[in-house]
């Protein structure tokens, strides 16, 4: 389910309700910091990435790193009908770049360090990402985003995720607010 249809249907409430007896953990799509955000305004106790840390370990990149060298991978890549960013290959276990596979010979082209620096990398840019973004909307913790905090970009997003379009109050499709 795409995130701004999440935030329209969202089952459980914002983080800012009464406690639930078990966590949600929101997973799909998360890249940047501002999907996490907009995933614990929603209401999510944390995410899982799955993608994004492919991709910071160097999933798709035309070359591998050995010895401190970058070597091209751009032959193993044409050997499975495909080529960097295009790869979809990771059931074969023929992974160019070392990443999807149990062969003792790819496998050495993901060298740990490499992979924990660029992980690190990935991983605290999301963060700050995040921190900046709730200390924006006024939040001392990343835990404490909440739907309202929530606008959209374009008038559909807004539409689906029942949010407002940013700059304005417009939720569209929704009723008008009732005059006391
Ligand atoms: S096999 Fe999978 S992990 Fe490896 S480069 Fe292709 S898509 Fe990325």
């Amino acid at each position: 389910m795409p995130q701004a249809l999440a935030a329209s249907t969202w089952p459980f409430g914002t983080a800012a309700s009464a406690p639930r007896k078990i966590s949600l953990v929101y997973a799909g799509g998360i890249r940047n910091g501002a999907d996490v955000a907009k995933a614990l305004a929603m209401g999510a106790d944390a995410v899982a990435i799955g993608q994004g840390v492919l991709i910071a370990l160097g999933c798709n990149s035309e070359t591998y790193v050995r010895g401190g060298e970058h070597v091209p991978a751009l032959d193993d890549y044409a050997r499975l009908g495909t080529a960097p960013g295009f790869c979809h290959h990771c059931h074969t276990g023929k992974c160019p770049v070392g990443i999807a596979t149990q062969d003792a010979e790819l496998e050495m082209r993901l060298e740990p360090a490499v992979g924990a620096k660029r992980l690190k990398n990935y991983l605290k840019t999301v963060t700050m990402e995040l921190t900046t973004i709730a200390r924006a909307c006024g939040k001392q913790d990343v835990h404490h985003l909440e739907k309202e905090d929530l606008v959209a970009l374009t008038v559909e997003a807004a539409a689906m995720a029942g949010v407002p379009l940013a700059g304005t109050s417009w939720i569209p499709g929704a009723a008008p607010p009732q005059r006391p």
